[in-house]
């Protein structure tokens, strides 16, 4: 892989001519001198408000206690970051309302609606109902999920699988993504998966917070899969996931944070939030060696085609709002 791709040098600073494209970036959010580094703004400060990228955070928790409190805040920081939209995961049913809240608050979230797999005991004879109701009275809710295989810290393969399905099934009625979490659960993922795509047919979806070899990638690139990449990409150790980074194609690859987890480096190890995936999308686009205009362009893009959502934000106001 080419970790010194021809938009970085040795040490990851982008050179001169990559700041090109800031000739069409409105220079109100451009310190006076230019682009380039000031000495008194930490190289964030930089990097963020100088940024005319136009990214989506394909998987977010902010629904967490963890952001109660500010989320104005985080918002300020992610527009500052260039992330024009966002995808709300969600855990279980119960977190509905609360999603359903912040997409009322925030144009640019869109959110999904599923069970996760460290769940699958609270799966009852309710649940696919919630779950298919919900999906096709909110227009906002752009895809199933997480739901999946979590054979890491879950037990129960069995229920697993059986709730996996039952959501596969909700995505395929409604024609509509699934957003799949496999730990440690590759083999048995594609194999269930090629299972249904035989008797069933297709599902579209991504693979989200990939951590997979590049054998396993290329597994489920061939099921039709989007890749997402999350802060696990930046991790040091993490050459397996990088070097999947690299092979996955141009029109499949996505970035996200999951965050509250895995804050992406250089910011590893603190509460993560969705203004860091433009470091997600930094070092992704290092290691394929593009600059990083063309990764977010990529990313968006792709984000857009698979959730079915276009860059124009519809105002939110109480007549939009669904039940
Ligand atoms: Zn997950
Ligand atoms: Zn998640």
């Amino acid at each position: 892989m080419d970790v010194e791709g021809r938009s970085w040098n040795a040490a990851g600073i982008r050179k001169r001519e990559d700041f090109s494209f800031f000739s069409s970036y409105p220079t109100h959010r451009l310190s006076s001198s230019g682009p380039y580094p000031s000495p008194t703004r930490t190289l964030s400060d930089q990097i963020y408000s100088a940024s005319p990228m136009q990214l989506i955070d394909t998987h977010v928790h902010i629904n967490f206690e963890t952001y109660k409190s500010e989320l104005e805040a985080i918002r300020e920081r992610w527009r500052e970051a260039g992330v024009v939209r966002l995808v709300h995961s969600c855990v279980e049913p119960e977190e509905f309302a609360g999603i359903q809240a912040i997409a009322d608050r925030f144009a640019e979230v869109s959110f999904a609606v599923g069970l996760h797999p460290l769940d699958a005991g609270k799966w009852n004879n309710e649940t696919a109902n919630q779950i298919r109701d919900k999906a096709s009275s909110d227009s906002r809710v752009v895809a199933i999920g997480e739901t999946g295989l979590d054979f890491h810290k879950g037990d129960d393969p069995e229920l697993q699988f059986k709730v996996f399905e039952a959501q596969l099934e909700i995505a395929q009625q409604l024609d509509k993504p699934v957003i799949i979490h496999c730990r440690d659960a590759a083999a048995p993922m594609a194999e269930m998966l090629r299972n249904f795509w035989q008797t069933r047919g297709p599902v579209r979806g991504v693979m989200h917070c990939w951590g997979g070899t590049p054998e396993e990638t290329q597994w489920f690139l061939d099921l039709g899969f989007y890749i997402s990449f999350s802060g696990t990409v930046t991790f040091k150790k993490a050459l397996q996931i990088q070097e999947s980074a690299c092979m996955v194609n141009s029109d499949r690859i996505l970035v996200e944070t999951d965050c509250p987890f895995l804050a992406p480096v250089p910011q590893r190890g603190k509460r993560n939030e969705p203004a860091y995936v433009y470091h997600v999308a930094e070092q992704v686009a290092k290691l394929r060696g593009v600059s990083l205009l063309t990764l977010s362009q990529q990313t968006t893009e792709n984000a857009c085609q698979l959730f079915g959502f276009s860059l124009e934000l519809e105002p939110r106001n109480d007549e939009n709002k669904s039940n």
